[in-house]
């Protein structure tokens, strides 16, 4: 498949679609494929913009769409007001702060945690799990023990703040999430970097007050993120369960691959979610880019947003949505 992609991209030429009508048919339109190489960055939801802001000064200086990625969602995860991502992220059921992250470079290369506690940066210990394992994705203990062999060090991530947010919940103990209102959000975060080339990381304390030991999407590759180099990037944002199932981030970048851009593949990923009904009373929000440079976002309800990053520009977009 990847000796043909090449060589159609050497012709100029890229599939645009292969629709069940035409099944066995492939259409082939002419398209620009020379990368975007100014530099992007984007990012769910309002914290993007100083993450943004770190990942584009590491574009601006040469770095690579990797670094700019891990470095951008490090500010965020060391955020304590933020209580979504990092230190400060509300709890699980039990009071224990849990988190998920994962990472891709622009070769294709993948690290992940999931379900580690105590330690300040998990994107950067999923960023040694790709750099300096044989592995994809390290949970729990295990993950735990690895970061503290890397040099990580513990440190509580429990905040008086989410602690008492925590207290109040026990009270009633109804589990309900409410993602936009709770603004229990996810950092995805997407880079494309002056050399043109794309790379991703996504970090989550995942859904406030969860079951102990849930895994959300965000760690999950295909699913929280996915990026292939020569198409473009996806992360997803709210409740995880559905866009496991739905494979979110894979699937657009798949589309895109296809033919659609950016946007027509992120409103394709939410039908998905769509069609599998119970789709009401939970928030999802895909953002993605290829590798020319164009945007795409879309939600099921209003309320996503996510930042956007140039050179000279570090804005916050309104996403559509579905209903
Ligand atoms: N996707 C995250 C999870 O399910 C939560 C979020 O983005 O708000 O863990």
């Amino acid at each position: 498949m990847s000796n043909r992609r090449s060589f159609l991209s050497q012709l100029g030429l890229s599939i645009i679609g292969i629709g069940a009508a035409g099944a066995g048919r492939v259409l082939l339109k002419t398209k620009n494929q020379a990368p975007y190489k100014k530099g992007l960055v984007l990012s769910t939801w309002s914290h993007g913009i100083p993450a943004n802001a770190e990942a584009m000064r590491i574009i601006e200086q040469g770095g690579t769409a990797v670094d700019a990625a891990e470095m951008g969602v490090r500010v965020v995860e060391a955020d304590p007001e933020g209580q979504s991502v990092g230190i400060g992220g509300l709890p699980d059921r039990d009071g224990k702060v849990t988190l998920d992250a994962c990472i891709m470079d622009s070769n294709g290369n993948a690290g992940s945690v999931c379900f580690l506690q105590d330690i300040l940066h998990p994107v950067s210990v999923a960023r040694k799990v790709m750099d300096e394992t044989p592995h994809v994705m390290l949970s729990g203990e295990g993950a735990k023990r690895f970061a503290l062999d890397q040099g990580f060090e513990l440190t509580d991530l429990l905040t008086e703040r989410s602690k008492k947010a925590w207290e109040d919940w026990l009270k009633e103990a109804q589990y309900k999430p409410i993602i936009n209102i709770e603004n229990h959000d996810t950092i995805g975060l997407l880079t494309l970097d002056k050399a043109g080339n794309i790379a991703g990381a996504c970090t989550t304390s995942g859904l406030a007050f969860k079951m102990h030991g849930r895994v959300g999407d965000s760690p999950v590759i295909g699913a929280g993120l996915f990026v292939d180099n020569e198409i473009g990037g996806a992360t997803a944002t709210g409740m995880g369960e559905a866009v496991l199932k739905t494979l979110g981030s894979f699937l657009i970048v798949e589309l895109m691959r296809q033919g659609y851009s950016p946007q027509e593949a992120c409103e394709e990923g939410v039908r998905r979610i769509v069609a599998q009904g119970n789709y009401k009373d939970i928030q999802i929000g895909y953002l993605a880019m290829n590798k020319q440079g164009e945007v795409g976002a879309y939600a099921l309800h209003p309320g996503f947003n996510y930042a956007e990053a140039r050179p000279g520009m570090n804005r916050m977009v309104d996403s559509p949505s579905f209903l």
